[in-house]
């Protein structure tokens, strides 16, 4: 039976839960998305954040220890829709440079995602006198926009090229 949720403090710990297994998907998504990517800095920005990921999983689990539970996921749909849409990017016959776009967009749309839960817990967190779950999800918070930030950097740098690219391709046509 699904424990029920009487307090601010168990929803605390739902939302954890949604996090921690989200967090789990995207330490085997980023991996194939660097792989995908043609970019070097793309490249290097999944493989960056690929680390930073495998932190916020660490993090979490400090969080659970700091509130006396369990370090246990629970299926995040919303995340296993973001990934697929993730993969049929990486699937997709297209350019270099498109299949660079389209991996740019989906990735922002997972920080997005991580950005509004992030945002949340550590909300519950504070209000809930928390202040050490606050700070350390504060951090990855931090590191979710940060990354978020590089990506819209390097979408230029992919804009720029079809820029280059596309007098050229249009005559072709
Ligand atoms: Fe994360
Ligand atoms: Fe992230």
């Amino acid at each position: 039976m699904v424990a029920a949720m009487n307090d601010l403090q168990d929803l605390l710990v739902d939302q954890l839960k949604d996090l921690y297994n989200a967090e789990g998907q995207l330490t085997k998504a980023l991996p194939k998305m660097a792989k995908a990517a043609s970019l070097p800095e793309l490249k290097q920005a999944f493989e960056k954040h690929l680390a930073q990921t495998e932190e916020h999983v660490a993090r979490l689990e400090r969080v659970f220890e700091s509130l006396g539970e369990k370090a246990k996921g629970k299926t995040c749909h919303a995340m296993k829709g973001l990934i697929e849409e993730g993969s049929e990017a990486i699937k997709e016959d297209a350019t270099d440079a498109v299949r660079d776009a389209a991996l740019i967009a989906a990735a922002q749309r997972v920080e997005h995602y991580e950005i509004a839960a992030y945002g949340t817990v550590r909300t519950f967190a504070e209000s809930l006198g928390l202040k050490d779950a606050a700070n350390i999800l504060q951090k990855t918070l931090d590191e979710e926009g940060q990354t978020d930030k590089l990506l819209t950097e390097i979408a230029e740098t992919c804009v720029n090229q079809f820029a280059e690219a596309g007098a050229g391709s249009e005559e072709e046509a």
